[in-house]
């Protein structure tokens, strides 16, 4: 079987530890290959090698730089089916979706950094008459990143391509529970000539390799993509050693439909922003508010197009949603099903498991679920349940949904289907999130900031922002 071993100083090694994690494939609930389970040792080994390449990397010119990264964008998009075959059956998602959002996207985000960085510039100051300061913007040394299970490759790239960009070098621990896009980027980082130690990649779990590449007193700056209790500790940790910390966390999106919108393209798209990933995506909306005048209607047409969603084989191109990442992710959707039943909640539609036949009927399977007559405080509308689950429900003033929506501890993103200019520039400035979508979702422009407010996270990704993160200001002034 297949076993995927550490990326570190430019070569596959096998963890200190000689064990091995089972890596699941999803739509089969099978087990088909090895993850390095690796320790304090293999992230020392790889903090070492990440330091000992940093003088050199930092020192080559901006454009040598976005050389290898552009390199390594297009080895991945030259491999992209393979890619896209390996991140279905690691994550479990529809092929077509990994052929069509996640690899083009990690094509993108190395492409995007090694022009960004070409671009990125510092700001000056003058006193007239008396001096000029500017602002130096130097790359911090060996960065940790660590990512989630939901889009592999693409927040794993998200991450590591702009830490190179900006000279840092970086130690990286991909999710224990999606491994196989990392481990094929390591063998893509060998082919293009990447410098030994540039890039460093640890498998295994979060507290046993991840825990310590927080702790590591080497370590600069923590970039982390996951749930806000995981957050809530690296933050605990790091934040009295005085490192650097973006967090990328949960959330519980709001979608506010008006009377007024486009209704055939809001539906559509409303269809996709429940479902899309199977609800797997931080940013779907899963409080989907629905001004009164219009509610039968959504609820019929929403209700009938979902129960008509195929669930099944990710490889199936006619397929809608796969199979969920993982057996304890599935129990953990369907305890918030059975919890939205004892609020009070009806399921309109799914609630179930689904069984397929053949070699399938092993894997994690769900039916999207639409639940309605839920309160908006109870806990099924107030915690992150990041699945094929979402709840209706009516309004009938606009400070009625503002307050619905800001009512979560989380603030990630949220959308909003309205005709009205006014009402949606105005409701835009009061919603509680980072991310706010008026009349369409996930329209991604990669040099906007991206990030959450409240418990969706701290700092921003994208753009220059993630540049200004990756880089340590300092200023200096000239008298004359
Ligand atoms: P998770 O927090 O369980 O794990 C994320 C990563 O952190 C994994 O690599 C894991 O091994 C590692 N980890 C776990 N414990 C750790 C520790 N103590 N120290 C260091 N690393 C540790 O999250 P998940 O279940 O993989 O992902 C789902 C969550 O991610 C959801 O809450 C979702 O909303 C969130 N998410 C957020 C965004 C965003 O941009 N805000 C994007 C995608 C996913």
């Amino acid at each position: 079987m297949l076993k995927l071993n550490n990326y570190i100083d430019g070569t596959l090694k096998t963890p200190h530890s000689g064990t091995y994690l089972d890596n699941i494939h999803p739509a089969t609930g099978k087990v088909y290959s090895l993850i390095a389970d690796s320790t304090e040792e293999d992230i020392h080994q790889a903090v070492r090698a990440a330091q000992t390449a940093f003088p050199s990397w930092s020192g080559l010119s901006l454009k040598e730089r976005h050389n290898y990264l552009l390199r390594i964008s297009q080895l991945i998009a030259s491999k992209s089916k393979a890619l896209a075959k390996a991140e279905s059956k690691d994550n479990g998602k529809p092929l077509w979706l990994a052929e069509q959002v996640d690899i083009p996207r990690a094509v993108d985000n190395f492409e995007f950094f090694a022009t960004s960085i070409l671009h990125f510039s510092s700001e000056s100051h003058q006193m007239p008459g008396r001096a000029i300061n500017y602002t130096l913007r130097k790359p911090l040394g060996v960065v940790g990143c660590i990512s989630p299970w939901n889009l592999p490759l693409y927040l794993f790239s998200w991450k590591i391509a702009p830490a190179l960009a900006a000279g840092n070098t970086v130690v990286a621990k991909p999710s224990e529970i999606t491994p196989m896009t990392a481990y094929l980027l390591a063998e893509i980082c060998i082919e293009a000539e990447l410098p030994p130690g540039v890039l460093n990649i640890v498998f295994g779990s979060g507290l046993k390799a991840g825990d310590p590449l927080v702790r590591h007193p080497d370590v600069k700056a923590i970039s982390f993509t996951g749930g806000t209790a995981t957050g809530r500790h690296i933050a605990q940790v790091a934040a009295p050693m005085f490192k650097k910390l973006s967090l990328e966390l949960g959330g519980k999106n709001p979608n506010i439909i008006f009377e007024d919108c486009d209704y055939d393209r809001m539906l559509k798209v409303t269809l996709r922003s429940s479902f899309a990933n199977q609800g797997q995506i931080c940013l779907c909306g899963s409080r989907i508010f629905i001004e009164r005048p219009i509610y039968e209607r959504f609820k019929r047409d929403f209700v009938e197009q979902t129960a008509s969603m195929m669930v099944g084989d990710p490889n199936d191109p006619n397929v809608h949603l796969g199979a969920i990442v993982s057996e304890q992710h599935l129990e953990k959707i369907l305890s918030y099903i059975e919890l939205a039943r004892e609020e009070g909640g009806r399921i309109l539609t799914g609630g179930k498991r689904v069984y397929p036949a053949g070699e399938l009927k092993g894997g994690y399977y769900l039916r999207p679920t639409i639940i309605e007559g839920l309160d908006y405080h109870c806990r099924t509308n107030q915690e992150e349940i990041f699945g094929p689950v979402v709840t209706i429900t009516p309004f009938d003033t606009e400070a009625e949904v503002l307050a619905m929506a800001n009512s979560t501890p989380y603030g990630l993103s949220a959308t909003i289907w309205t005709n009205d200019l006014a009402r949606a520039h105005r409701l835009a400035e009061d919603i509680e999130s980072g991310i706010v979508w008026i009349n369409s979702w996930l329209l991604r422009d990669l040099r906007t900031p991206f990030g959450g407010t409240k418990q969706s996270g701290v700092g921003r990704e994208g753009g220059m922002e993630v540049l200004r993160f990756f880089t340590e200001p300092k200023n200096v002034c000239v008298a004359y």
